[in-house]
């Protein structure tokens, strides 16, 4: 295993610089001279003074000047995830939900705020009926396109609850910049542009959406400049009046409209249904405060987003297992043979506990529990892959015994996105900020509050669209939907090492857990941890793997009875570690969805 602070910065010199400095950024050199370049991408950067990482290089460098003119990590953090809000705006934004996960340096504790979106009063257990057919609307674009999956927001809420609790500055000073970038514009890169292709068909079917993202009719072009004035008035708005003119008020009124009559195309076949967010939902919406998750590692100590997030409590039963076993001394293959198992039964677990805390008993000790893992590990056969889906352990009675064979479970239905957006940042006092924000699919409802620049959320989706009265994830009035978001910052003696998150739908979880891994128990460099082949198995019968995980770890694991699905790529993570000295390692993606962009603000050369 990797040893705690002095490897952890041994290895933080000639590798993460060496890849930062091997890695170009995406689309500027295919850029023809007619068109404008996208500002650079580093996905690996190093140095002091604070640090900011996301997928975004105009989001990042927001962050980054607001740590540099005396801004803490909660008010770059702030400050970032608005720019996301304008250049991620299918991905995130205000109007929808996160999970934000805080280090303060000065009291030394890790703190969260529940920003999830909340299923309106009056929503039915059978919203995802069509009434026509008696059947469930077909998940995509039907379901997803919908009032009906709208939750009432929360991000403009956590946004305001984080800087009041941490931040030293106002609303309004932190949305201006990302105003700015609003109304002069951003430079569209492929990423954009294809995410709209792909959702050209229901973006279509909106109106105000089809006028915003559709401009001329068709997805804008890459290097093309793509401003968004009405974003910038929303965010005025809110920092002249305060958070309350999102949830009173008229901009209350017309989110409310919206969502109850869609303005939908004459011309459109989707079939658009009203959905049930009210005035008095807006009024009545709370982030809470949560407790963390808190499980250890051998020495380090784990914080992750408790529930409604599935993230903190799976990834720590699965550190749980896995830390059973000298990962350290195994090659890929047996390492991978353990992620894979430890994964599966973490996420069987899941499927029968988790579920919004408010409504639900959810066993959050019992899950991250040494003598429960140490029971669900005995289903592990060292030599051979378990026949999945394995079953659910029993998280009211156990006693860490092998006395009771595993059988055969069943496989959740899956219906998650793979987008939202993350972001991490630190500071020069070393308080550390993860963020994990989503509208929930690509696009999210595809319904834009018309004339104020934001899409609606689906997050209502997320539910199981199905009702079962045993189900902790059933649809309830006034329920949040259970998230896979995985917020995390690690602590060795009381001090953050790391933070790192990622989008990804269910797929955060093993994202995040195969990153920690890698780094805490594999030897691997942050940035090589980043850059690993990813594989993501979900209590499923096939793992799902990128092609460079199948091609490199597939043979040996396939002789062991994996079956593998590939998958082009999971997650766009971002991550930073914080060396013993305050030496930071930021990082984001090197290639995933176009790449990242990790900035420190005095690098070091
Ligand atoms: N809705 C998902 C969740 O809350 C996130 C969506 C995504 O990552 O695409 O876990």
């Amino acid at each position: 295993m990797l040893g705690r602070r002095s490897a952890l910065v041994a290895t933080l010199t000639g590798g993460a610089l060496a890849l930062a400095t091997l890695v170009p950024y995406a689309g500027a050199a295919a850029a023809p001279d007619d068109r404008l370049a996208p500002p650079p991408k580093v996905p690996t950067a190093v140095g002091y003074g604070g640090a900011v990482a996301s997928v975004d290089a105009d989001a990042s460098r927001i962050g980054l000047e607001v740590l540099r003119k005396g801004g803490n990590a909660t008010d770059a953090a702030i400050a970032t995830a608005a720019a996301l809000g304008v250049t991620e705006p299918y991905s995130a934004g205000i109007g929808g939900g996160g999970f934000f996960v805080h280090y303060s340096a000065r009291t030394g504790k890790v703190e969260t705020i529940d920003g999830r979106e909340k299923a309106p009063a009056a929503m039915p257990h059978d919203a995802f009926i069509d009434p026509e057919t008696g059947m469930e609307y077909p998940f995509f674009p039907d379901m997803v396109t919908s009032g009906a999956s709208v939750g009432v927001p929360g991000t403009p809420l956590t946004w305001d609850k984080a800087l009041r609790k941490w931040g030293t500055r106002s609303l309004a000073d932190s949305l201006r910049p990302a105003a700015r970038l609003a109304r002069e514009g951003f430079v569209v890169d492929e990423t954009f542009r294809q995410q709209t292709v792909d959702n050209q068909e229901r973006f279509a079917a909106i109106d105000s959406t089809a006028e915003l993202f559709l401009p001329g009719g068709s997805a804008p072009e890459v290097g093309s400049r793509f401003r968004n004035p009405d974003i910038a008035a929303t965010y005025d708005l809110l920092g002249r009046k305060g958070v309350k003119a999102f949830y009173r008020g008229p901009l209350a009124e017309e989110i409310a409209a919206t969502v109850a009559e869609p303005p939908k195309t004459d011309d459109t076949d989707l079939p658009v249904p009203p959905g049930w967010v009210t005035t008095e939902d807006l009024a009545a919406y709370t982030a809470p405060d949560r407790e963390p998750t808190h499980s250890t590692y051998r020495d380090f100590d784990v914080y992750g987003m408790a529930p409604p997030s599935s993230g903190g409590t799976s990834v720590g039963e699965a550190l749980n297992i896995l830390e059973r076993y000298e990962l350290a001394g195994m090659n890929d293959t047996e390492a991978y043979h353990h992620l894979i198992e430890s994964s599966a039964i973490a996420f069987a677990d899941r499927g029968a506990y988790l579920g919004d805390p408010d409504h639900v008993d959810v066993p959050v000790d019992a899950l991250l529990d040494d003598t429960f893992a140490a029971e669900r590990a005995c289903g592990i056969d060292p030599a051979a892959a378990r026949p999945k889906p394995v079953a659910a352990g029993d998280a009211y009675e156990y006693d860490g015994v092998c006395d009771d064979p595993a059988g055969p479970g069943v496989t959740a239905k899956d219906t998650e996105n793979l987008e939202t957006t993350n972001l991490t940042v630190v500071d020069r006092w070393g308080n550390v900020v993860e963020y994990t924000l989503t509208i929930e699919q690509t696009g999210g409802s595809g319904i834009t509050v018309p004339g104020r620049g934001f899409i609606l959320n689906n997050e209502l989706t997320d539910f199981s669209t199905t009702y079962r009265p045993d189900d902790p994830n059933r649809i309830e009035p006034n329920k949040r939907p259970r998230s896979s978001m995985s917020p995390t910052i690690v602590l060795s003696d009381g001090r953050p090492v790391l933070a790192v998150g990622s989008p990804g739908g269910s797929t955060i979880i093993t994202t995040v857990l195969q990153i920690l891994i890698e780094r805490l128990a594999r030897d691997r460099t942050l940035p090589e941890a980043m850059a690993a082949p990813r594989v993501s198995q979900r209590n499923a019968a096939n793992t799902g793997a990128e092609p460079a995980f199948i091609q490199l770890y597939g043979g040996p694991l396939t002789s062991l009875g994996h079956r593998f699905a590939s998958t082009a790529e999971l997650g766009a993570a971002t991550a930073i570690e914080i060396g013993p000295d305050g030496l930071l390692t930021s990082t984001a993606e090197p290639w995933r969805r176009g790449g990242g962009s990790a900035l420190v603000v005095s690098p070091v050369d």
